[in-house]
């Protein structure tokens, strides 16, 4: 099929049917031997990355709408955390932070405990991944409380290890037949805080049991939900009142994405702990959690691992979040605005779909059977695969939804170019 030319420098380019020759092969290899578990949509392989965009053997050159799942927050290859990576490569790749010290682990220590919400002195715990990062959030809460149960909400996604999973209630493919989970875990409706204190708390779970509520403040896996208004201020008040601590998981919505440092900044509130990962290595695994110092109180061996800290990551998180400061962060606050406001030109355009929802640079928008019908799952992911087909890589999340999660350092024709191929899918899927 012959194809129209790309209307600007900024859209993607499509060469071949897809996956193309070369795709196919390793499409072929991978089969074989890598597990069916994984959450694989369409099939992208990918060659190399630059910037906004990544390339496949064939030579097709994508949009990447999803930054590795919102990791690249500088996009593919940026040339300062390659620099950094190679740098610190050749002095030491390794020797396991939890048994020794180097400088880059305590200087990136230093930078992600200031930039998080809150003037007393923090700590930080650093693993390798969101799991392990609410993994440790857990273990820290019931030393310091010497409470049992912990309360999370519905729609939420926590990760995917046996402790997390236990609080993650967003899709029942993600606990089928895992069972039996961690105890003393209860659910609630996203945002409902009266529904904690006078049914949780007078039915099943004293709160004096309770040593942590978790919250997302903006539902990622669970369809880009924002808290609704007075939510998490109210949670921080209910979490002071019953002494509970207040868990918040950033792992997908912090460092920039929502156009400030924490999407918690948003609302003026102060978690107790503060989870994150996906962005802060620079793309190198690396997860942590920041509380206050007075909260860090366990002792040597009460928690530790391998990895975490890793150099690597350390040089590339520290450099990313230099970065972010210079500049960056303030083109996501600009680029979120114009993003928002684009797919709402969308929902005026497409009775099936709704408006843009998120903060800065985490927007989705939700595909309907019909303006208020139910959500269109069937069609939202025909509407991902047509778009992928074009060359716009995109990401589902919830029931219906679309997400769009670029890099942070995204331009008005990034934007525009993702729109002119999303608008097609629409009218095709
Ligand atoms: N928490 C949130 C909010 C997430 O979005 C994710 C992953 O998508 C996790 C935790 C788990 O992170 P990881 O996949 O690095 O274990």
């Amino acid at each position: 099929m012959k194809r129209a030319a790309p209307k600007s420098g900024f859209a993607p380019q499509i060469r071949t049917g897809l996956p193309g020759p070369k795709a196919r092969k390793v499409l072929e290899r991978d089969r074989k031997v890598i597990t069916p578990a994984y959450t694989r949509g369409y099939p992208l392989v990918i060659e190399r990355g630059e910037g906004s965009y990544v390339f496949d053997p064939d030579g097709n050159k994508f949009l990447d709408f999803t930054a590795g799942v919102a990791v690249n927050a500088l996009g593919h290859a940026h040339p300062e955390i390659v620099r950094v990576i190679q740098e610190q490569a050749a002095k030491f790749i390794h020797m396991a932070g939890t048994d020794f010290y180097y400088e880059i682990m305590a200087a990136f220590a230093e930078k992600i405990c200031s930039i998080s919400p809150g003037k007393a002195p923090k700590q930080t715990f650093l693993a390798n991944s969101g799991t392990e990062a609410i993994e440790a959030a857990i273990k820290l809460a019931r030393y310091v409380t010497r409470r049992p149960r912990m309360i999370a909400f519905y729609g939420c996604f926590h990760g995917r290890s046996m402790g997390s999973l236990s609080l993650t209630a967003s899709k029942p493919a993600q606990r089928r037949h895992f069972s039996p989970l961690l105890g003393d875990v209860t659910h609630a409706p996203y945002g409902d805080l009266d529904f904690i204190e006078n049914v949780l708390f007078k039915r099943t779970t004293p709160p004096e049991d309770v040593a942590a509520i978790f919250v997302e403040p903006i539902q990622g896996e669970g369809g880009y939900n924002v808290a609704p208004k007075g939510f998490l201020e109210g949670l921080r008040k209910l979490c002071d009142k019953y002494d509970i601590l207040m868990v918040a998981d950033e792992v997908q919505s912090g460092l920039g994405r929502t156009g400030k440092w924490w999407a918690v900044d948003h609302f003026g509130v102060e978690p107790d702990i503060l989870c994150m990962a996906k962005p802060i290595g620079g793309g190198i695994p690396l997860g942590a959690i920041v509380a206050r110092k007075e909260l860090n109180a366990w002792p040597s061996g009460a928690h530790a691992n391998t990895f975490g800290g890793n150099p690597l990551a350390c040089a590339a998180g520290l450099r990313t979040i230099e970065l972010l400061e210079d500049g960056i962060l303030d083109n996501a606050r600009r680029m979120g605005d114009y993003l928002s406001a684009s797919l709402d030109s969308l929902a005026e355009e497409f009775a099936h779909v709704g408006p843009s929802h998120g903060l800065g640079l985490m927007q989705a928008i939700d595909i309907r059977r019909g303006k208020q019908g139910p959500l269109d799952h069937d069609r939202r992911d025909r509407i991902v695969n047509a778009a992928f087909a074009e060359g716009l890589l995109l990401l589902g999340c919830g029931e219906g939804g679309i997400r769009f999660l670029p890099s942070l350092t995204v331009e008005k024709g990034h934007i525009d170019a993702a729109l002119d191929v999303l608008r097609k899918a629409l009218k095709t899927a």
